[in-house]
C-alpha cells in the first residue's frame, strides 16, 4: 500500500491520517468544511479510561490513551496532559458504588483510588463545596478538542506526504477512489470514510437499508464559561455519571436513589473540564429522539450549572458560549464502533459514540493493522 483518501476532517480522519503517515503512506484527507464543525471540536476533549467497560472497551481505551500521551509529547499543541480525574459523589448509596468499582480487578489497571471529601480536596484544591467522596482515576487525561486537529494537521504538513483538502464534499465512490464535489476523483490503495454522524450523503447507502441500522445519532448540549479565576488538576464527573459508564453496571448501581427530574428527563450528568485558556467546559445531555431540536435547552444548563457551583463551592464564571453536538454511536452488539468496507478498497470507519475522542488513535491503529 502507497497511498490512502481519508475523507473527513474531524478526529478519527485526522488520526487515520497520522497513522497512515506512520507508516510511510502518502495521505490525502478531504473536509467538506472549511475545518471540522462536527463531534470532534464540541466535545470535553476527555480521554476517558475510568467508564469503560471492562474487556474489550477498556483494553482499547487503554491503547488508545497510550497513543495520545505520546502524540502529546511529539505535538504539544494538542494540549495533552494526565492530568486524572476525580468522580465526586453526594450520598451513601454513591458512594457504595464507587467502593465496589475501586475494588475491582482491573481498578488498579484504570488507576482508581477511593478518597474521601478531604483528600479529594487535597488532589483538586478548587473543589471546596459538599461531597460525600470521590473516585480519582489516575489514568484519564484531557486534551484541547478545538485545537487538536490543526496541531495533527500541522505536524503532518511539516514533515511532508500529507495533503490537506478542506473544503471538498465527497459525494461518489468507485472502487479504491472518491469523487469530490468539484468533479475531482481522489484515488488510492486504500478510502477510508471517516464521515462522523453525516448518516446520509456518501455514507448513507452504506447506512441504510440494513434490517437494523447499525448506528444511531445522539444530540448533546454543552457550554463553556469565562475563565476561572482557580486551577482545577483534574477533570470532574458527578454521582450521575456512574448511571451511564457501563464500567459503573455493577450490583450497586440498583440501589442509586432517584436522579433529579430535570436530569432524569436530559440523560443528564456533569462532566467539567477546565480549557487551557481558565474556562470551564460544562456538559452534558443526551437525546436520541430525531429529530433532534435545533435550538438549546436551558433547563439542563441550569441543573448543570447547579452541580458545577455545588462541587466548586463558589459561583462560576459567566457563560461564554452555549452548543450542542451529534455523535454516531454504534447500535447493539460488543462492537465498540462501526467499520465496513463498502466498496472495493473503500473502508467505513465511524459510531465510537461518546468515546470517540479517547479511542481515535487507537481505532486508527486497528484500520492499517488490519
Ligand atoms: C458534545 C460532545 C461531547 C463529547 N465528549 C467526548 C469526550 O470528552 N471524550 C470522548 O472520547 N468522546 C467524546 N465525544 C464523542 C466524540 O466527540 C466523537 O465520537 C468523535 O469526535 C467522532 O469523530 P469523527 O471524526 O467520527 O466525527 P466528526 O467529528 O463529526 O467528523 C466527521 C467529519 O466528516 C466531515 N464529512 C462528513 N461527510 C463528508 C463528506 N461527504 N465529504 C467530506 N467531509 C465530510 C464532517 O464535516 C466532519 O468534519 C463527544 C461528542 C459530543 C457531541
Amino acid at each position: 500500500m502507497d497511498r490512502v483518501v481519508i475523507v473527513g476532517g474531524g478526529i478519527l480522519g485526522t488520526m487515520h491520517a497520522v497513522q497512515a503517515r506512520s507508516h510511510g503512506l502518502e495521505v490525502v484527507q478531504l473536509e467538506r468544511e472549511a475545518g471540522p464543525r462536527g463531534a470532534s471540536v464540541r466535545n470535553f476533549g476527555l480521554v476517558w479510561v475510568s467508564g469503560r467497560a471492562p474487556g474489550a472497551e477498556l483494553a482499547l481505551a487503554q491503547r488508545a490513551r497510550t497513543l495520545w500521551q505520546e502524540l502529546g509529547e511529539l505535538v504539544p499543541a494538542t494540549g495533552f496532559r494526565s492530568h486524572g480525574s476525580l468522580t465526586l459523589v453526594s450520598d451513601d448509596a454513591e458512594l457504595a458504588l464507587l467502593k465496589e468499582a475501586a475494588s475491582l480487578p482491573d481498578a488498579g489497571e484504570r488507576g482508581f483510588e477511593l478518597l474521601d471529601s478531604a483528600a479529594a480536596t487535597e488532589v483538586n484544591p478548587a473543589l471546596q463545596g459538599g461531597f460525600a467522596g470521590a473516585l480519582y482515576c489516575r489514568r484519564d487525561a484531557i486534551v484541547e478538542p478545538r485545537l487538536v486537529p490543526g496541531a495533527l494537521r500541522a505536524h503532518l504538513s511539516a514533515a511532508g506526504g500529507y495533503e490537506w483538502l478542506p473544503g471538498r464534499e465527497a459525494v461518489e465512490l468507485a472502487p479504491h477512489a472518491v469523487r469530490d464535489h468539484t468533479g475531482t476523483w481522489h484515488r488510492g490503495d486504500l478510502v477510508v470514510l471517516c464521515t462522523g454522524a453525516a448518516h446520509t450523503g456518501i455514507a448513507g447507502p452504506h447506512l441504510a437499508g440494513l434490517e437494523r441500522p447499525p448506528v444511531r445519532r445522539v444530540r448533546l448540549q454543552m457550554l463553556q464559561t469565562e475563565p476561572f479565576a482557580g486551577h482545577l488538576t483534574t477533570s470532574v464527573a458527578d454521582g450521575d455519571s456512574l448511571r451511564y459508564y457501563p464500567a459503573f453496571d455493577l450490583p450497586g448501581r440498583e440501589r442509586l436513589g432517584p436522579q433529579e427530574p430535570v436530569a432524569a428527563a436530559a440523560a443528564a450528568q456533569l462532566l467539567m473540564v477546565q480549557r487551557l485558556d481558565g474556562g470551564l467546559t460544562i456538559g452534558d445531555t443526551h437525546s436520541y429522539a430525531e429529530p433532534f431540536d435545533f435550538d438549546v435547552d436551558e433547563m439542563p444548563y441550569d441543573h448543570l450549572r447547579a452541580k458545577a457551583e455545588l462541587l466548586l463551592g463558589t459561583s462560576r464564571p459567566p457563560v461564554r458560549r452555549r452548543w450542542a453536538g451529534v455523535y454516531s454511536q454504534v447500535t447493539g452488539g460488543p462492537a465498540l464502533y462501526y467499520r465496513a468496507p463498502v466498496a472495493p478498497g473503500v473502508t467505513l470507519v465511524t459510531g465510537p459514540g461518546g468515546r470517540g475522542m479517547t479511542c481515535s488513535p487507537a481505532i486508527a491503529e486497528e484500520t492499517f493493522a488490519a
